[in-house]
């Protein structure tokens, strides 16, 4: 049977619910990030927002800050077990411009010992395992040591099982990073790349999903960008291609401003109260609903 792995064990991908693919909880990026709207450190403030979450009718939420962007697996167990929400936490890299200094001088392997580390063993000192691999690129290119970092998470894919999910910035060099995948031996079924209708490009979606990729939309909400009524459009021609069953869909929202519970809006109820209803308003069936939302994160994440 497929399981998931949370912060507090393994569970059966069966029992995962209605799951958000990509969130944040808890991230304290490191000091040359001088947006400190991305720090999210009150423990009090979270759990207030995972329990929204909760009431809303979310059953899973999947954390994807990485190691090197403040990650703390004691607050998520201590989250966890406090709601009863599953939590799903992630090793691995965001981006160049927040790697340790370590990833310079230690070879692939050596990086790649600590990823299966975190998968197989504990997180942050704690027996918290990771339940999914991270890696990430820049815009428009991938730096030499995102590439090195990218190598190691497929290795450590290769020696864990552990399914992959991708960083990109604005939503580029998505086909890129899977030719990486695809020469270190990864069988792309197990990979997800993020941040893909930050490139609101239809055909570049299909490209992703005719390799077998997961394609995650998660800029929900994000007026800023353009109107959720682009994402319907994108979310509609996965669907009119026969690609329902690679697509998820979540909020992204690591940011003070998108959290309620931070004082910002429109916070973790947003998908599960307004876009879903929407969604069904524009003609998408509940069946669709339940398998992006249900059915895709358990089979995605049910690599255990
Ligand atoms: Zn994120």
């Amino acid at each position: 049977m497929a399981k998931v792995r949370t912060v507090l064990g393994d569970i059966e991908a069966s029992d995962l619910g209605l799951t958000y693919s990509h969130e944040h909880l808890w991230a304290n990026p490191p000091a040359s990030q001088k947006d400190r709207d991305l720090e999210l450190t009150d423990y009090e403030a979270s759990v207030s927002e995972l329990w929204k979450f909760k009431r809303a009718g979310g059953n899973t939420l999947v954390d994807a800050t990485t190691l090197d962007y403040g990650r703390d697996a004691k607050q998520l167990v201590r989250m966890a077990k406090e709601t009863s929400v599953n939590v799903v936490m992630t090793t691995g890299f965001n981006k160049h411009i927040y790697f340790p200094k370590w990833v310079q001088t230690l070879e692939i392997e050596e990086i790649t010992q600590k990823l299966v580390r975190d998968v197989t063993i504990g997180m942050d000192g704690t027996t918290a395992k990771a339940g999914f691999l991270k890696s990430g690129s820049w815009n428009q290119l991938i730096h030499p040591l995102e590439e090195k970092v990218t190598r190691a998470v497929a290795r450590a894919q290769l020696k864990t099982g552990a399914p992959i999910w991708l960083h990109t910035e604005a939503g580029t060099m998505g086909n890129e990073m899977l030719n990486i995948l695809e020469e270190e031996g990864v069988d792309l079924t197990k990979v997800a790349v993020g941040h893909s209708d930050r490139n609101a490009d239809p055909y570049y979606h299909l490209s992703l999903a005719k390799r077998g990729a997961y394609v995650q939309f998660d800029g929900t909400s994000k007026i800023k960008y353009y109107p959720d009524s682009v994402r319907v459009d994108l979310i509609k021609n996965m669907i009119d291609h026969g690609y329902v069953e690679q697509l998820l869909i979540s909020a992204d929202m690591g940011r003070k401003c998108y959290l309620k519970a931070y004082g910002g809006g429109p916070g973790f109820e947003y998908i599960i109260q307004k876009f879903i209803p929407r969604l069904l308003d524009e003609g998408i069936s509940q069946k669709d609903i339940d398998t992006i939302f249900i059915k895709n994160p358990a089979r995605w994440l049910g690599q255990f």
